[in-house]
């Protein structure tokens, strides 16, 4: 397995060059019309945000446009569930299909019109043998098919059968319709492929109408030409459906269906993530077995995770563009979507002050029972977003690593006789700190230099090396704070490791990481309070946060980790 490259290929790549070439000859006169296909059965991940950044931001470069299509074909696990939380993904990330929103299954009626040409031109065939006869007379990859016993049946037979087929006068795999093409050819896919099966199955959008159902191969590009798709862009796995995807649509353009030219096919590889699992049956399996709360729990790599984690759509193209597309297979480590959302936090996010894991620090010749307000930037690469007062007073909330009582070497923070600044605020003094019955410190003290407050002319008298944040305890905001972590330990969850004996099978549940959420009462400056579902901001000194789209009451925030200031793992950090 190889990490690709962190760089950019999006400027010029080999799809915008297919696209270039089509335009320069005039194909389809320089329109660009390409479609996002998804299949209503599970929540968008971060794949599918490649492939929808991919085919919206090409159209969109080109003047052209992107249709949502639900790729309904399937009966039997489809939802309508999915298909509103599809809908409202691909809106949030800030993609606009106009009024090209369709369903594959309104085109059930034309599929069989053409499965019906098809037959009539000689080009398709009823075979009755079993499934099994079936797969034993495909042949392998390096010996032929055999002609099944029906492939010779008459236009009328085929025609009497299809068609009976449909009314329902059949039990569920008494007959397929297959494509008539070549029981020798090389790729397997072309050895008469399966179009059209019976299944007794309800529809979510077409109910009992249909007791049978296209193939996925046979459908999609069908449902390309409906729509007059020039460029049908999808991963690499569909390379060997080409030849069958070009082949059924010469066909049916033969047949006076479709218009040439017809929609081209373009494949590229699909996006691997570490230390996550980008396919719909693993993530089910997440949320079916309780691993996590939800298809929008925040450490799942669905869409709806990450914009309840406070991730962004703009984070999200950033990291479209920066992977680029490519024909191979590769791996992108997961830092690298982190840095993209980063990127564009530091940028929108205000700063805030947080304590996650609070100590006191008693001031203790402050005046009891005073309070003054302290002003904060809100964006230090933004003055004219302005300041914001914190109060600050003699009782205050500090992170409990920022003291020692016996430090270690090069710790600058507090401990006893050391000097720091309190962010904001003032220089103090610790005088010591006061411990329970286990030894644990509850309680650190300092003196505070009344002529140090920040901003005065005699801040500047006083050299400090530690800057801690700080909150006041008289006016804290105590809020439930979610600390999330990635959701498995080893970056290509349930693959076989170096080492690993020939027999062993790996489980990609066993690499979970027992971890990935860890839940505090945080202490937080009173103006966050006030906070709204999905507001963004970064905790100085910790990382960036967002207010929790569903958990959150007006007035009673709860935030999200979303992702760190630094990239501190690549780094050699924690
Ligand atoms: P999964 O393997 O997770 O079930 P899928 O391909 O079956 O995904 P679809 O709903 O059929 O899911 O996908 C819709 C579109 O998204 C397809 O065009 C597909 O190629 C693309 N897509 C899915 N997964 C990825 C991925 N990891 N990277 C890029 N594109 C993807
Ligand atoms: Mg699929």
């Amino acid at each position: 397995m190889t990490l690709a490259a962190n760089s950019s290929v999006s400027a010029s790549n080999f799809i915008r060059n297919a696209v270039d070439d089509d335009n320069r000859t005039g194909k389809w006169e320089g329109r660009v019309e390409t479609r996002f296909p998804p299949e209503p059965n599970g929540y968008l991940h971060y794949g599918h945000a490649k492939s929808i950044c991919l085919n919206f931001g090409l159209a969109e470069s080109y003047g052209g446009v992107c249709h949502l299509r639900f790729d309904d074909t399937n009966p039997a696990k489809e939802d309508r569930e999915y298909v509103d939380a599809i809908v409202e993904a691909v809106r949030w990330l800030g993609f606009d299909w106009r009024q090209h929103l369709y369903f594959a299954s309104d085109y059930f009626d034309i599929m069989y019109a053409c499965a019906e040409s098809l037959i009539k031109a000689g080009k398709a065939y009823v075979d009755s043998q079993s499934a099994d006869e079936m797969r034993a007379n495909r042949g392998t990859l390096t010996e032929p098919g055999i002609d099944s016993p029906c492939r010779d049946r008459s236009v009328d037979e085929n025609l009497d059968l299809f068609r009976r087929m449909k009314a329902g006068e059949f039990a569920d795999g008494a007959h397929v319709l297959r494509a008539r093409i070549d029981m020798a050819s090389p790729n397997i896919n072309l050895r008469d492929p399966a179009v059209y099966r019976i299944r007794r199955a309800t529809h979510h959008r077409t109910g009992d109408k249909w007791c049978i159902y296209p193939m996925y191969t046979f459908a999609h590009p069908i449902e390309d030409a409906i729509e007059n798709v020039t460029h049908s862009i999808c991963t690499m796995e569909f390379e060997d459906q080409r030849p069958f995807y070009e082949w059924l649509l010469e066909a049916l353009a033969d047949a006076g269906h479709f218009p040439r030219p017809l929609p081209r096919q373009i494949e590229f590889a699909r996006l691997n993530l570490t230390y996550t699992v980008l396919s719909k049956r693993k993530l089910i399996q997440l949320v079916d077995g309780g691993y996590v709360t939800g298809w929008n729990d925040p450490r799942l790599p669905t869409l709806s995770g990450a914009r309840r984690r406070g991730f962004t759509p703009e984070g999200f193209r950033l990291f479209a563009e920066r992977i680029g597309v490519a024909k191979a297979d590769s791996w992108i480590d997961m830092s690298v979507l982190e840095e993209c959302m980063r990127e564009h936090l530091n940028e929108a996010a205000p700063r805030r002050i947080a304590v996650l894991d609070p100590l006191k620090l008693v001031l203790t010749n402050y005046p009891e029972g005073q309070s003054e307000p302290c002003q904060a930037p809100n964006h230090p690469l933004k003055p004219e977003l302005g300041k914001r007062d914190i109060p600050f007073g003699r009782e205050l909330w500090i992170e409990r690593e920022d003291f020692m009582e016996t430090p270690v070497k090069g710790f600058r923070r507090l401990y006893p006789g050391n000097i720091v600044r309190l962010r904001y605020g003032y220089v103090v003094r610790c005088t010591g700190c006061e411990k329970d019955a286990d030894g644990r410190v509850v309680t650190v003290f300092a003196e505070y230099f009344p002529d140090s407050r920040s901003g005065t002319p005699g801040a500047d008298n006083y050299k400090t090396k530690g800057n801690l944040h700080w909150v006041c305890a008289a006016n804290a905001y105590t809020a439930e704070v979610r600390l999330y972590d990635r959701l498995f330990a080893y970056p290509y969850p349930g693959q076989r490791r170096e080492g690993d004996p020939e027999d062993i099978e790996r489980d990609f549940l066993d690499d979970l990481n027992p971890g990935s959420i860890r839940i505090v009462q945080a202490r937080l400056e009173p103006a966050l309070r006030a906070a709204h579902p999905e507001e963004r901001f970064q905790f100085e000194r910790h990382g960036y946060f967002a207010v929790d789209r569903f958990d959150s009451a007006e007035g009673a925030p709860v935030f999200n980790f979303t992702v760190t200031l630094k990239d501190s793992r690549t780094k050699g950090g924690k």
